[in-house]
């Protein structure tokens, strides 16, 4: 069983593994969004008054939907320990906490990002005619992508507790800079990265083919948008010593652009496609000088799969432009569009990996932590190691 709730989305769920040869399948979810769209922000106090009301509720039901509960417990109870909002983390992982020593089972507090980069392999599988979601493993060593609100990373993963960051953001993530753009055009909600993609998706391919040929340098009488290509200039070089992704510019030039204007019909259109498009190619083209810097070190040798996950990891353009310039080099990995986003699944998913893998389970005395570097995984207090009987007591085999 495994919980989530390190930003504003309580989740729990309920995965199976009848064993090591067999892929995890997810046996039942249940989640509860905050609605934040009216405070234009996650207010963290409100967080956690959330995940406290909900999180017991949810169990009930994932344990009724998965035929699951005191009288035949799950095995392994998950939850997210950080990095993200201490109130919010320590909500559930309070609760998981709790259902451990009474239902005697073992606590793995997970890595919030570990979760999005493992998660990639999710994907549906149809069994006994009816639709289950299962995990299929990447072969280690592999790249993960993660893009979400909070980070964007590109990861290098040569075991499951050996990971090297090969481009960060130096500012803000590429979900951040999306919404903070969407949200400057007027869209509003919970989720903007959705309907920003939809606004896009709906413009015609003619008007598109248009758009794509107007240069965004302010001198276009129509389209008189102004944002150019972070970390192109000469002071930035091709080959820079650290290559690193930046997406401040991209929301500032926005906000810039529609404060004194209204930005409307297909000038809006316009801006919207401009948006997405130069977002996702900063995207692209980092991660394209990432591979050229470490083409011919030995680094990258073996590296077969790419995962990209995290919540705009959903967006078909960018898994489009992924492929289409990457797939003779990898095999890609997208998790089903539902589970980018913030998912119990994916933290239950990677508390299992650490569980059977590196046989490690948390102390009951984890706190949670707002920052928990990944390069740290392991560095931190309370991992205990798991002895051969406790292993087959919990697993079965
Ligand atoms: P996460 O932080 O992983 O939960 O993901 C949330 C972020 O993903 C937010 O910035 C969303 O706007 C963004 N997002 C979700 N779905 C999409 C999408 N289809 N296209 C672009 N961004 C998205
Ligand atoms: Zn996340």
């Amino acid at each position: 069983m495994a919980f989530e709730s390190s930003c504003d989305d309580t989740c729990v769920a309920l995965l199976e593994r009848i064993s090591p040869s067999i892929p995890i399948r997810v046996v039942a979810e249940a989640r509860e969004t905050l609605d934040s769209a009216q405070a234009g922000g996650v207010i963290p106090v409100d967080a956690v008054h959330f995940h406290q009301r909900h999180v017991a509720r949810l169990a009930a039901r994932v344990c009724a939907l998965g035929g699951s509960g005191p009288a035949v417990p799950p095995d392994l109870i998950c939850a997210t320990r950080g990095p993200g909002m201490v109130g919010s983390l320590s909500s559930t992982l309070q609760f998981a906490k709790g259902l451990a020593l009474a239902w005697n089972r073992p606590l793995v507090g997970v890595h919030h990002m570990l979760g999005h980069l493992l998660a990639g392999t999710l994907v549906e599988s149809a069994e006994n005619g009816q639709q289950t979601t299962v995990y299929t493993r990447p072969q280690y060593p592999f790249l993960s992508l993660l893009c979400s609100g909070g980070h964007t990373m590109l990861v290098l993963l040569t075991a499951l507790d050996k990971h090297q960051i090969l481009v960060d953001t130096i500012d803000i993530a590429a979900g951040d800079a999306l919404d903070k753009s969407a949200r400057c055009l007027g869209l509003r909600g919970n989720m903007i990265g959705p309907e920003l993609e939809a606004l896009v998706e709906g413009i015609s391919e003619t008007r598109k083919r248009v758009f794509r040929a107007v240069r965004t340098d302010g001198t276009n009488a129509q389209f008189p948008l102004k944002m150019s290509k972070p970390m192109t200039s000469a002071k930035h070089r091709r080959m820079p010593d650290t290559v690193a992704f930046s997406f401040a510019s991209f929301s500032s030039c926005v906000d810039a652009f529609t404060r004194n204007r209204a930005v409307v019909g297909d000038l809006r259109d316009f801006t919207a496609f401009k948006i997405q498009e130069m977002i996702f190619d900063h995207i692209l083209d980092r991660v394209n000088v990432a591979l050229a810097k470490n083409a011919g070190t030995g680094v990258l040798d073996h590296v077969r799969d790419f995962v990209c996950s995290g919540g705009v990891a959903a967006n078909k353009v960018l898994r489009h432009k992924l492929r289409s310039n990457l797939s003779r080099l990898f095999t890609f990995h997208f998790p089903l569009r539902a589970l980018c986003t913030d998912n119990a699944a994916m933290i239950g998913n990677a508390g299992m990996e650490i569980f059977e893998k590196l046989r490690l389970q948390s102390s009951l005395e984890v706190l949670p932590m707002r920052k928990w570097p990944m390069e740290s995984l392991m560095d931190v207090d309370g991992w205990e190691p798991v002895s051969d009987r406790e292993y087959r007591r919990v697993t079965g085999f």
